[in-house]
């Protein structure tokens, strides 16, 4: 399950982190998602819960944020959001579908909180 390996990347991304503060518990962890990597919000929460549980980051709130997907036209240079729901990767520009994915596919750990310190901002 797609979910479920990318609930197991935060969870080991975020016991990295804790562990190097020497917190004790995760509280809170924020994440963004590609829009490419079609996250469904309700299967990565249930996937984290599993997950967490038996490691440092069990009970803590998960917050999911969708990053937009970003393309970028070959033949005219320009960068546009793709239409995911129409799968369509057309440049609004001149009309090739020529194009590079520039974002979209990455997961990105954007803050982890612990209870010891406060407050980890990841760089
Ligand atoms: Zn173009």
């Amino acid at each position: 399950m797609h979910e479920a390996t990318i609930a197991m990347a935060i969870v080991d991304q975020a016991a990295a982190v804790a562990m190097q503060h020497g917190a004790a518990r995760i509280t809170a962890i924020e994440v963004e998602l590609g829009a490419l990597k079609q996250v469904v919000p309700e299967a990565l929460d249930l996937a984290f819960e599993a997950c967490a549980e038996g490691t440092l980051a069990e009970g803590a709130v998960l917050s999911q944020t969708v990053r937009p997907a970003v393309a970028l036209c070959r033949p005219c240079g320009r960068e546009f959001e793709p239409d995911l729901t129409a799968l369509s990767f057309a440049c609004p520009s001149c009309g090739q579908a020529d194009v590079e994915i520039i974002a979209g596919h990455e997961i990105v750990l954007k803050a982890v909180e612990c209870d010891t310190p406060a407050e980890t901002p990841l760089p």
